[in-house]
């Protein structure tokens, strides 16, 4: 089986602390409550269930409510006047759906933050950690991808997270809200010990995708285009793992309780891997072949991203030690064939 997941500051411990976890079901979500976990503190779960699974909700209660809902989400809260820091992780994610429904992609990701900021001033939580994205950046050469580089999203998911950027900027600011924003790149991967993985249904991401293609499940991978303007024409993007993730935001607590107020913070490796190159590493790990048909460009993709992480290390002290793309694949790969039972 696997090592223990690698971890930075090992000693920062949160005993006694409670914090609110929204979206706490989801795939990041629950990583992140496994690691609040481990560290002493409390996670309590906000989800709707309708992306997320109760049964990914191990490590402390859970309220099922919904973001949408203004008086839900507000009484939602007041059950739990201590927490002082909320986790903000739900969200309508996948790029062509919200292409499709802007409507539905507003309403749940802006409204619905909206919701929760309110709820957060009302009861008086004033520390916010929000799963915000590279896909805000937009269409740009200046690779690797600083904060400081304009934010001109392209698909409508990156809209409503740009959205909700400002949103947050403006709490801060006139109420004095304290934040870390992170823009995350493509978490990927699952839990070193097998208890929670990547679960979408429908799946749209890479790896799974490619995975349960390997396995021999379904009709293939469908590789969407290559005529991209890379080295071998398929998308590049930045795969961390999803454990790393999950310790980012412990060490965002760390540097909150140690003074800091604000940042946007880009949570990437640095690294970039095409489409291809994902396909080759998986045939490699499993020693199975990734069977695919080339399709279309897919709506909303943008053609590389990957980031310039320097600014996480600095402030948080954060280095992602397991987001090898090897480790990657191969947490992922253990997680889906015991699901599949492969
Ligand atoms: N991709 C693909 N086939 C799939 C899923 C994804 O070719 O079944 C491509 C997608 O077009 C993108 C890359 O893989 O270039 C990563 O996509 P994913 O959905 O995993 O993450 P995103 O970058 O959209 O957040």
């Amino acid at each position: 089986m696997f090592q223990a997941a690698a971890i930075s500051n090992p000693n920062y411990n949160l005993t006694g602390q409670d914090f609110i976890v929204v979206g706490g079901g989801g795939y990041i979500g629950a990583h992140v409550c496994k690691r609040l976990a481990e560290r002493g503190g409390r996670p309590i779960v906000f989800d709707n269930f309708e992306a997320g699974h109760e049964h990914a909700v191990k490590w402390g209660p859970f309220e099922t409510m919904d973001l949408r809902d203004r008086g839900q989400t507000r009484a939602a809260f007041q059950k739990y006047p201590n927490v002082k820091t909320v986790i903000h992780l739900a969200s309508s994610i996948e790029v062509g759906e919200g292409e499709r429904a802007p409507e539905e992609f507003y309403e749940n990701n802006v409204s619905g933050a909206f919701n929760l900021l309110m709820a957060m001033r009302a009861t008086g939580a004033d520390r916010l950690i929000f799963s915000s994205t590279c896909a805000t950046y937009g269409e740009t050469q200046n690779m690797p991808l600083l904060e400081s580089e304009i934010q001109n999203p392209f698909s409508v998911y990156g809209k409503t997270k740009l959205a909700i950027e400002h949103m947050i900027q403006s709490y801060h600011k006139a109420y004095g809200l304290n934040y870390v924003t992170f823009r995350y790149f493509n978490a990927s991967g699952a839990d070193e010990g097998g208890e929670i993985g990547e679960e979408h249904d429908p799946e749209t991401h890479l790896i799974p995708n490619a995975l349960k293609a390997a396995a021999g499940l379904g009709k293939g991978l469908k590789l969407f285009g290559t005529d991209y303007d890379t080295a071998d024409g398929t998308c590049v993007r930045d795969y961390i793992h999803v454990s790393d993730i999950a310790e980012a935001h412990i060490q965002a607590i760390r540097a909150m309780d140690g003074g800091l107020t604000q940042a946007e913070l880009n949570l990437g490796t640095g690294e970039g891997y095409s489409v291809l190159q994902i396909i080759n590493a998986i045939e490699k790990v499993t020693g199975l072949p990734v069977p695919y048909e080339v399709g279309p460009r897919r709506d909303g993709d943008l053609t590389q991203l990957y980031a310039n992480s320097a600014k996480a290390r600095k402030i948080l002290d954060f280095t992602p030690e397991n987001s090898t793309l090897e480790n990657i694949i191969e947490t992922a790969w253990n997680f889906h064939r015991c699901k599949w039972g492969v």
